[in-house]
């Protein structure tokens, strides 16, 4: 689960990482009082720098145009109006983009270096990793394929935590020098423990940034002034904080659908829906119709107790996306039964329509009555094709979709 830059501010300045401070807007004609209170706090007057961010679960927003300096109240509704009335298109949201309802409005800071900070869970050495370069910014992806040697990880021992020792060592080695040495340490320790007290599956702050010298800081600030967290779903239910943070209008609905009838769907990039049982089924169900050719478009994960209403909702969901030119039914009865499934292929060619080539693999639990339900029904789904097993399943819904 994600949340947007300004909860993730929160969640690091309650830690005790220097974070400026910002308020939320959702209208364009509350920027200027935002940009007012904001400056005046931060001890400046009009004139003074704040910064308007588009609130989305999507980076590259800087590159996009949803970062802007501004130096008055003028310049700051502007910006806000722009970012509330265009879809922000990155390298991260694909071409469709995604629309801004919340804005974020920040003091502004003097930036004297970048920096890139961010702990995740390391699959394959199966450790949570810090990595930080001193390379951050808007650039650290080109940065990792460039360079890869500018970035420097240190893993954190699972009972142990982060060491002070290795967070200094590691400010040291990203070449901050005098007091920045601490406050850099100071925030590593912190970001690690919040990771792990907050069940994180990533927590970055991209740039975490240095401030020139000021008389009351001689060897500058060093600060985090972008703030991105993902959190382990699987752990939602003792993280009453975090599950509270999740907003709704950000997950997809079709998504949010099948889960209100305990399935599973996920949204993909091609043209063949697949229905199967589990999600290893579905893998499988996906590497055979890439294996044939195809793309998939979606899955939707019945599971094993799906009645024969949520699995005609799910064909509804799989249905209503118009890029799916073909579907795979792909079932291996266990739990799940095949004449329940039959069943709603049945119902939803009544109430939903199959204008698209069906394919359909049934196997195991109650396959006769199931198959005896679709051969009665043929006439009614002339779309639909029986296939013999996967790979023969996969090769007819590749063919009939190429
Ligand atoms: P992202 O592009 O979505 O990661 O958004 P960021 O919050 O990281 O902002 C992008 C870039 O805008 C940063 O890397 C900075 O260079 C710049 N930026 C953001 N906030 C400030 C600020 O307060 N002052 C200055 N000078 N630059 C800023
Ligand atoms: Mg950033």
């Amino acid at each position: 689960m994600k949340i947007h830059e300004y909860q993730g501010r929160q969640l690091l300045s309650d830690a005790g990482i220097p974070v400026p401070s910002g308020v939320t807007i959702t209208k364009a004609q509350d920027a200027a009082s935002a940009y007012a209170s904001i400056v005046k706090e931060a001890g400046l007057g009009d004139g003074g720098l704040a910064v308007v961010k588009a609130q989305v679960h999507a980076g590259g927003r800087g590159k996009a145009g949803f970062v802007k300096l501004v130096h008055s109240a003028a310049e700051a509704t502007e910006a806000a109006e722009f970012m509330l009335s265009n879809k922000m298109v990155s390298v991260q949201t694909g071409p469709e983009g995604l629309a801004v309802d919340t804005l974020l409005i920040a003091a502004g800071v003097e930036i004297e270096k970048e920096y890139y900070l961010a702990i995740t869970t390391d699959r394959a050495t199966r450790q949570n990793v810090l990595i930080a370069s001193a390379e951050g910014g808007v650039e650290i992806e080109q940065v990792a394929h460039d360079n890869p040697d500018a970035i420097l990880k240190q893993p954190i021992h699972a009972h142990m935590g982060l060491q002070p020792s290795q967070a200094r060592r590691l400010a040291f080695e990203l070449g901050f020098v005098g007091k920045q040495v601490g406050q850099a340490a100071k925030i590593m320790m912190a970001l690690a423990k919040l990771y792990s007290d907050k069940d994180c599956a990533l927590a970055e702050i991209n740039p975490l940034i240095v401030t020139p010298k000021s008389e009351g800081h001689p060897d500058g600030q060093v600060l985090a002034i972008d703030a991105k967290f993902n959190f382990d779903s699987n752990a939602l239910y003792r993280q009453k904080a975090v599950a509270a943070l999740s907003d709704p209008s950000t997950e997809d609905p079709n998504e949010t659908k099948a889960s209100a009838y305990g399935m599973s769907y996920i949204q993909l990039d091609g043209t063949i829906g697949c229905l199967v049982n589990g999600a290893g089924l579905a893998m499988s169900t996906m590497d055979t119709i890439k294996h044939f050719g195809g793309e998939p478009a979606n899955f939707l994960d019945v599971g094993g107790s799906a009645t024969e209403e949520a699995v005609t909702e799910g064909f509804r969901i799989i249905l209503s996306d118009k890029k799916v030119n073909g579907v795979l039914v792909n079932i291996f009865g266990g739990i799940m039964q095949c004449d329940v499934i039959a069943n709603a292929v049945v119902a939803a060619a009544k109430q939903v329509g199959f204008d698209v080539p069906l394919v359909v693999r049934l196997e195991g639990t109650n396959v006769e009555e199931g198959r005896a339900i679709l051969k009665k029904a043929q006439a009614d789904i002339p779309t639909m094709v029986a296939a013999t097993d996967l790979a023969d399943g996969a090769k007819l819904v590749c063919a009939a979709t190429a």
